[in-house]
């Protein structure tokens, strides 16, 4: 089974996330996408970042009863700061059946070859691509392990939901509607 690894704070998740998320498991040969949260680093507390499993539990009510989706806590657990190479390492060990594949957008893929062991990345592991705009993609885009989807894209960030939640206006139509209603009832954000 190919599964494709979708990394972010997902603070909040938002559509565009989940327009990649869906994409990236209906337009290519992935079996599965799932959505790997990543954790707070204890010892560099980040002003507005909502609780681990916070993030998790609107990742789950994003996906909703969406099989080819899973919201994954495996970072949870390992040492932090978690690097992908290191996730990478204890996923494959975990699942020996399981072939994993980094979804990335442009944006990441210009700054690879600042994280830890990319090489060792690019080696042993495939990279779906996906466009961002305004963005090069420099050295590594013509890497044979890098392939290139073009899904569709949405112009809008957590930072941009966490601002309008800030302010009292609403994010309806933003966020999934789970999240939306989790979200107004709760006082994560404000
Ligand atoms: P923030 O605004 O807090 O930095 P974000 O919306 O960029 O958050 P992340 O959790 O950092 O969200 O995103 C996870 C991954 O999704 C990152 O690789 C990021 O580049 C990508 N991403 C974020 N927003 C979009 C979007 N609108 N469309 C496609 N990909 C996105």
């Amino acid at each position: 089974m190919k599964i494709g690894l979708f990394f972010g704070s997902f603070n909040p998740v938002h559509i565009g996330h989940m327009i990649i998320a869906n994409y990236m498991a209906t337009h290519t040969d992935l079996d599965r996408v799932w959505m790997v949260v990543s954790p707070q680093n204890p010892l560099k507390r980040k002003a507005g970042l909502a609780k681990d499993y916070d993030r998790l539990h609107l990742v789950q009510l994003a996906i909703g009863d969406n099989i080819l989706l899973h919201a994954s806590n495996i970072e949870f657990g390992l040492p932090k700061p978690s690097y992908t190479i290191d996730t990478l390492a204890y996923l494959n060990e975990k699942h020996p059946g399981k072939e994993f594949v980094l979804i990335m957008g442009g944006d990441n893929l210009a700054t690879l070859h600042k994280w830890k062991n990319y090489e060792l990345i690019l080696r042993d592991y495939h990279i779906y691509l996906y466009k961002r705009p305004k963005v090069e993609l420099g050295k590594l885009e013509n890497h044979p392990h890098v392939h290139h989807f073009s899904a569709p894209l949405l112009d809008i960030s957590a930072t941009y939901i966490r601002q309008c939640i800030k302010e009292g206006k609403s994010v309806q139509y933003l966020v999934p509607e789970g999240v939306f209603e989790y979200l107004e009832g709760s006082s994560v954000y404000r």
